[in-house]
């Protein structure tokens, strides 16, 4: 059965876009990819003094077993030269499952919801930024969760073509505006 599946990514070792961007291309590979967020530059939340991550999310309809995908994000991992040393320490790559249609697991090295994603706002920003809707098993709308954690530090990359294109705008209206200026004083005057 095919089922909305989130996955929650995270960096902050090496070209912390870079591997975002190609573990959002192999988890695309693991069912229909339906959105991938943007990318939000947060403060490091637990664990040893690190610095700065990306973390971003992306909504998958897959028929993959939640075990089954643990072990394809696991091994994603890995091909990013994942190191687990210390608990919460740096890493080129975390993949998380945060949630699994409505599912509710309990199992050895596997958790449905994800425990800690109502307490990180940089896990329910991209979550809710790939599905605003979403709702743990038992109907809590995930959007619930926000306000508890809105002094966290998490902001929103704009990707680069949309902030060129942003400029463009910017400078174009302007370019119009002291064109048109012109013509009205070359008119009346
Ligand atoms: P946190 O779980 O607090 O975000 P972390 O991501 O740094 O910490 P890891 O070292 O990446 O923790 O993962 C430790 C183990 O957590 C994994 O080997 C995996 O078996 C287990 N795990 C349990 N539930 C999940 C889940 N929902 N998604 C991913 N891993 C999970
Ligand atoms: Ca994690
Ligand atoms: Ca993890």
């Amino acid at each position: 059965m095919t089922v909305r599946v989130v996955i929650g990514l995270g960096s902050n070792l090496g070209d912390r876009e870079s591997h975002l961007t190609a573990a959002i291309r192999d988890l695309g590979r693991l069912g229909e990819l339906v959105a991938a967020s943007a990318f939000y530059e947060t403060a490091p939340v637990g664990g040893p003094e690190q610095g700065p991550y990306l973390n971003a999310a992306v909504a998958l309809d897959s028929n993959l077993s939640a075990r089954a995908l643990l072990d394809e994000c696991l091994r994603i991992e890995s091909t990013h030269g994942r190191e687990r040393r210390q608990r919460w320490g740096p890493r080129t790559l975390d993949l998380d499952i945060l949630l699994d249609g409505n599912e509710t697991i309990e199992e050895d090295g596997l958790k449905v919801p994800h425990p800690r994603l109502h307490e990180r706002r940089f896990v329910l920003e991209p979550l809710l930024a790939v599905w605003p809707q979403a709702t743990l098993p038992d109907g809590t709308p995930v959007a619930t969760f926000l306000p508890a954690v809105a002094d966290q530090e998490v902001r929103e990359l704009v990707p680069a073509g949309q902030r060129a294109l942003t400029l463009a705008a910017i400078a174009f209206t302007a370019a119009a505006a002291l064109g048109l200026w012109w013509l009205v004083d070359w008119l009346v005057g």
